[in-house]
């Protein structure tokens, strides 16, 4: 017997308490729970920096990005031979993962952007009071000056 749908399954670990946490797609979001009850949003665990957890998203992502191709084959493969209803079964299913790949995008691009935000106003922070050097003094400027 299959206790859940295979794409469900992340083996990703609670951040929290270590247990491993399923996914749970929503209309607009996909949240993450964990078998003591932790709750949490995905940009959550793309924000805990851990490694693990990083990977494990990346391999969910790679599975749900083979499901969605096999669902587009079953949708072709349906409609060649005429279950049109099937297709759009199968349609609606393709419909709900790619929004959650969408989602899983833009969760990693929203850390990149926060990093990278973050890492610019350190290097501001430590540019700040220190001049930096005058380009006229340089060997190289006076060098080109001569020519
Ligand atoms: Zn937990």
């Amino acid at each position: 017997m299959v206790d859940r749908p295979s794409e469900l399954r992340s083996g990703l670990p609670c951040p929290t308490c270590g247990r491993s946490l399923l996914p749970v797609p929503l209309e607009s979001a996909v949240i993450f729970h964990c078998r003591n009850g932790h709750e949490l949003p995905l940009i959550e665990l793309v924000n805990a920096q851990s490694l693990v957890l990083r990977m494990g998203l990346e391999t969910l992502m790679l599975q749900w990005m083979r499901q969605l191709q096999a669902l587009h084959n079953t949708v072709e493969d349906a409609r060649q031979h005429g279950y049109l209803d099937v297709a759009e079964i199968v349609q609606r299913h393709t419909q709900s993962l790619k929004g959650r790949i969408t989602q899983l995008q833009n969760a990693f691009t929203q850390s990149e952007v926060e990093r990278a935000n973050q890492a610019y106003s350190r290097l501001e922070d430590a540019s700040r009071g220190s001049t930096m050097p005058g380009l006229e003094d340089s060997p190289a400027a006076s060098r080109k000056a001569r020519v």
